[in-house]
């Protein structure tokens, strides 16, 4: 019997539930016939707490503690399906209610959350079961560090934490850096609202991360490595300190890793939640130490990262992948996505969609797929009317986007970005004036105030579009708005800044008339 313990369903009791089908099976006597398995997240937060059960697979959806003496009684007991558990709107024609035919799962292609929902992430043999550190075995034993850059570089692989940088020629930089100690980095401060990728993969699959980390360290020749998570996520937390201390135990981290002479190890750092902090620069002086506070590149981490050493830095979803890509090499991985966008994305779903979650598509699926197929659609029968792409650095697009194929590439030229992946769907009663001023709230209250474009530029900006949301804008603030997020656009020092006029300037781009309405009618 797995069970959800993602944040999402662990604050729907999904804890209690554990214990409450412990409990039953051993009062039942069925303790020796079925086990409760904690997992990550499924995906389908919506219908948390989640319940699979095997062999079948049946899947059960927001299941209470107190369904624990039922589903132990009739289904383990005597193998009836309890219906009024089941998922409400299975897909036509199916006729068994198992999670491979459930709407929501079955278009998906998990490469990065293979084994979130499906393993126990606090069991190493769960893992190892698997095939997990087979890829580190792999390239330990039986290739070279270049072969594994190679390796890395041919699969197409682009970094997933949001600017989509080929991530085997990053690692390329890095094994070419003449300084010594080198040191690995994943970043896992995620903080776009709505997003919760890097959570999910930490808290269902932390060992893929540490053993993606290690062959990392293997491949650009560094012995240490540390994961830079938000304090926020304590399940995260946790799990990768038990995933770390069971690695080191089973010999994977640490000296003589498998015997082969090769050594390295993985600390934790724990962000305080700024959001500049996920700016690789900001996060590497955070790491070290010092104020999380962007700097200019060049030099660029793989020169000149941690204490001034050559330093890889990566995400948490763009480390998923390496585990798979060596173990099945470069070709498989490249065969998924589209030409210039390889492999899979995973996107967080929010906002007016039915079906909130998580989910892994290949790159090149289009939106409508994502939001009516496996989102299902929009609640109450109301009517699409944009969605936000790539958190509050990226842009809304309207209904005419439906059909973009998206990748890093097709998003960029309609006016957005993938950003790190999280999706929020408005509908027809959203007001994008204030979805716009909502996202630039938030990029300015998290500026950190070192250049003056962003600090000041962002705070203007807020002042003009908070005086149209409230009914005293006059028609030449369209244009200000336009020139000064150009001027913010160019003259910001980093990412945080360069981006944070993208939602007011996508909204202007689509949704003018909103703004219009808002002035001349003064509301
Ligand atoms: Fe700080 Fe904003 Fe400048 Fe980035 S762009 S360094 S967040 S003030």
């Amino acid at each position: 019997i797995l069970v959800c313990a993602g944040t999402g369903c662990t604050s729907s009791r999904s804890a209690e539930l554990r214990q409450s089908l412990h409990n039953e099976l051993t009062r039942c006597g069925l303790d020796k016939e079925a086990d409760v398995v904690p997992t990550g997240c499924f995906g389908f937060c919506e219908l948390g707490p989640v319940v699979v059960i095997h062999p079948e697979r049946v899947f059960y959806c927001q299941v209470a503690p107190d369904d624990a003496k039922e589903i132990v009684e009739r289904h383990i007991a005597k193998g009836e399906i309890i219906e009024r558990l089941l998922y409400k709107h299975p897909p036509e024609g199916a006729t068994r209610n198992t999670i491979d035919e459930n709407e929501f799962f079955h278009p998906q292609h998990r490469v990065a959350l293979r084994n979130c929902g499906v393993i126990n992430p606090e069991d190493i043999d769960d893992y190892l079961a698997s095939g997990g550190y087979a890829g580190l075995a792999k390239a330990l034993t039986v290739m070279t560090p270049a072969q594994v850059v190679d390796e890395v570089t041919r699969s197409g692989l682009r970094g997933r934490g949001g600017a989509g940088f080929l991530a085997g020629r990053k690692w390329a930089f890095t094994a070419a850096a003449p300084d010594t100690p080198k040191y690995v980095v994943c970043n896992a401060d995620e903080g776009d609202p709505g997003a919760f990728m890097d959570r999910s993969i930490l808290e269902g699959d932390p060992h893929a991360v540490l053993e993606a980390m290690a062959i990392a360290g293997y491949a650009i020749g560094a012995r240490q490595g540390y994961v830079y998570v938000r304090a926020e996520y304590p399940i995260a937390v946790h799990r990768l300190e038990v995933a770390i201390e069971q690695a080191r135990q089973a010999g994977l981290l640490g000296e003589d890793i498998l015997g082969t002479g090769f050594a390295f190890d993985i600390e934790l750092r724990l962000g305080a939640g700024a959001f500049v902090c996920g700016e690789e620069t900001a996060l590497l002086n955070s790491v070290s130490g010092k104020r999380g506070e962007p700097r200019s590149r060049p030099p660029y981490p793989a020169l000149s990262g941690l204490w001034g050493k050559p330093t890889l830095l990566n995400n948490v979803e763009t480390y998923a992948n390496i585990p798979q890509i060596i173990v099945n090499g470069a070709a498989w991985y490249a065969n998924l996505g589209t030409e210039r966008s390889k492999g899979t994305k995973i996107f967080s779903l929010a906002g007016k969609i039915n079906n909130t979650g998580l989910i892994e598509v290949p790159m090149g699926t289009t939106l409508r797929t994502i939001i009516y197929d496996i989102g299902g659609g929009i609640p109450g029968g109301k009517a699409f009317k944009a969605v936000q792409t790539g958190g509050p650095s990226g842009g809304c697009l309207p209904a005419q986007y439906l059909d973009t194929p998206i990748d890093y590439d097709s998003l960029i030229a309609v006016g957005s970005m993938m950003g790190s992946g999280g999706l929020i769907v408005m509908d027809e009663s959203d007001c994008m004036v204030d979805i716009a001023r909502f996202y630039l709230e938030f990029t300015q209250d998290e500026s950190c105030g070192k250049c003056t474009p962003c600090r000041i530029g962002t705070r203007r900006l807020l002042e003009i579009i908070t005086r149209i949301t409230e009914g005293k804008g006059e028609p030449e603030d369209l244009e200000r708005l336009e020139d000064l997020g150009r001027d913010i656009r160019e003259a910001s020092l980093c990412g945080l800044g360069q981006t944070a006029p993208n939602p007011v300037l996508s909204t202007l781009r689509y949704f003018r008339h909103e703004y219009e309405a808002h002035i001349n009618d003064k509301r």
